[in-house]
């Protein structure tokens, strides 16, 4: 087998906290410091953080994706939301770290109740101005004071620690693009006239990829270079990246629409826009600290607001809306190749969680056109399907058996476009009850799929809609019903989402995975995930503009879990229309006997 875009190895270990901890102790010791707050971020607030950014996991041993340690003289915490309490039980050293679930107590509450009246640091590159304050108002009521420090007592330490990723800049074509880097950059420019600002700085590297048009290979599954743009009104951009990064000729056609710096220029080149009282817009999400205070040491002022370029990005245009179509038709013929060898394999010999995800990536990789994997593969069988945010590794790896469901929630990044999609399968023959949930999980489902709304509405007011099949029957999910998803960049996306917490517009061109789900804890996961494209919709006789969705995801869905009773005759409608179009999509891309599969699996309802 070779080697595969997925680790399954367990790099935790509770004797990290107990050999890191108390090095980052005597440093703190060294510099007056009473304490320190180590985040789970780099320099970009990242979903996924560079091995040299990884702090949290060198100092705790804590591998999950959101945390936040804090350490002080005599006592130290780790922070972690309800998906990763027990994870982190098992991989910190307890008696050096209390496990804290943030639902109980913030990491702020905690530094209140156990601070004093000591000095708290923290790194101003690794927190957001308002995340920031939230820690200053914390450390004022405990009678302590917090302080930035200049470089990271942590790194200090770090003896080994990974030099920062220097992977390739490439250029990603305007024909995929969709529009140059300039023309993206005029748009911009009218934008900052609107908002009457002088200048942007564009700290998150989803953002700065998308405007210059520009892939980069920092971090596994999402293809961005880390680094940094400043945009002043008017004027020449500026592009912060690691000369390493760049080619002479992507450099070269990089200068054509902006300077290009070294990272290490950021301070200067920032300082020369803000000076004279400028109004500069730091992304309040992915703005460090740093970039405020840089802003204002120079005299400027600095703006916390969104970045513009996240809505412009999100606004899918007409070539990354035919790259997503081909690149989800790409997509699944190599998830129907899986489904077809999954079932044959079920009925003889079920695979393990693990060779299941190295069948899924053969696949995807036998189309010649796989950059990546989009995001580690959740491979769960049985009751390893209820953990929402569940991981293989060696240790957790179990069989398939008969009698289970098997979730598999997994994507591609292709040049052209980047998917998601979760399936839920049958092993052998499936209970009553697992029926009747999956079959409420895709009536919810359905009722996204074939919403209509009018334009203006947020993500927030249609999320009920997934959920009403299973409020219904008492039962619910806790998780968003949908995420947005870049092209050929990260597999989570915003502003837009349809969640609780969705207060963003949905507008046509944006893309959205559609993932209602249902979990019985130590039993078994159901999830149904295809992506979905907002559209106008011409309603008869209506009188509002009005929006609806186009499903992009093509692969079947599991007939075998439906309790036909429970649906309607326009559900029913909908799962046949959408089988008959995943048929008439992939058909022609099958090899004979995965054909004959998809035709019985896509067949009409009986
Ligand atoms: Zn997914
Ligand atoms: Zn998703």
């Amino acid at each position: 087998m070779s080697a595969t875009f997925q680790s399954f190895d367990d790099l935790a270990s509770p004797a990290q906290g107990t050999r890191h901890i108390p090095l980052l102790r005597a440093e703190l010791l060294r510099r007056g410091l009473d304490g320190f707050v180590v985040p789970r971020a780099d320099e970009h607030q990242s979903e996924y953080v560079p091995a040299s950014a990884d702090r949290l996991t060198w100092l705790t041993g804590f591998t999950g994706s959101a945390g936040t340690a804090v350490i002080l003289r005599d006592a130290a915490a780790i922070v972690v939301d309800g998906r990763y309490t027990l994870q982190a039980a098992q991989q910190v050293d307890t008696s050096l770290l209390t496990v804290v679930p943030q639902a109980e107590t913030s990491a702020e509450s905690w530094i209140e109740a156990h601070l004093g009246t000591g000095v708290l640091g923290y790194d101003p590159w690794l927190h957001t101005a308002k995340s920031v304050d939230a820690l200053r108002r914390a450390v004022t009521r405990a009678g302590g004071r917090l302080e930035p420090v200049g470089t990271n007592p942590l790194d200090a330490v770090w003896a080994d620690r990974p030099a920062p990723p220097t992977g390739a800049v490439s250029l990603h074509p305007d024909a995929l693009a969709g529009e140059a880097a300039a023309a993206k950059l005029a748009r911009l420019g009218d934008t900052l006239r609107t908002e009457r600002l002088d200048g942007l700085v564009v700290s998150d590297p989803h953002n700065l990829a998308w405007l210059f048009n520009i892939r980069g290979a920092d971090i596994a599954h999402t293809p961005i270079a880390l680094g940094y743009g400043i945009v002043p009104r008017g004027g020449r951009p500026i592009l912060l990246l690691d000369p390493a990064k760049l080619s002479a000729e992507i450099g070269q056609a990089l200068s054509q629409v902006a300077d290009l710096r070294p990272p290490s220029g950021l301070a200067e080149a920032l300082g020369a826009v803000a000076a004279g009282g400028k109004r500069i817009r730091i992304d309040q999400a992915t703005g460090a600290e740093a970039l405020t205070r840089l802003v204002e040491e120079a005299g400027g002022f600095a703006d916390a607001g969104a970045d513009p370029l996240t809505l412009m990005k999100a606004r899918k245009n007409a070539a990354e809306i035919s790259g997503a179509r081909e690149a989800h038709r790409r997509d699944g013929a190599a998830v129907a190749r899986f489904l077809h060898w999954l079932d044959r394999a079920a009925a003889t010999r079920p695979p393990r969680e693990i060779e299941a995800v190295e069948a899924l990536e053969a696949f995807r990789r036998d189309t010649g056109a796989l950059r990546d994997i989009s995001f580690p593969t959740i491979s769960g069988s049985g009751p390893n399907g209820a953990v929402v945010h569940y991981r293989v590794t060696r240790q957790s790896d179990r069989a398939l058996r008969p009698g289970e469901l098997f979730l598999v929630d997994s994507g591609a990044q292709y040049q052209d476009g980047t998917t998601d999609i979760t399936r839920t399968v049958a092993i052998g023959e499936p209970s009553a009850e697992m029926r009747d949930r999956f079959t409420r999980v895709l009536k919810g489902h359905v009722a996204i799929a074939r919403a209509v709304f009018p334009r203006g509405t947020s993500g927030a007011q249609i999320d009920g809609f997934a959920r009403r099949p299973l409020w219904e029957a008492g039962l619910d999910f806790d998780h968003g019903t949908g995420h947005g998803i870049g092209s050929y960049l990260s597999v989570h996306e915003g502003p837009q989402r349809i969640s609780k917490l969705g207060g963003t517009a949905l507008e046509a061109g944006m893309i959205l995975s559609n993932e209602p789900g249902y979990y019985k804890t130590g039993a078994y996961g159901i999830r149904i995930e295809n992506l979905i494209l907002v559209e106008s919709r011409d309603v008869p006789g209506g009188e509002r503009p009005m929006l609806g969705f186009e499903t992009l995801t093509l692969a079947p869905i599991d007939r075998r879990l439906i309790d036909t009773r429970l649906l309607d005759a326009e559900e029913r409608s909908w799962l046949d229309g959408y089988h008959a179009a995943v048929w008439q999509a992939l058909s022609g891309l099958l090899e004979p006997e995965t054909r004959d599969w998809l035709a019985a699996a896509t067949a009409p309802l009986g």
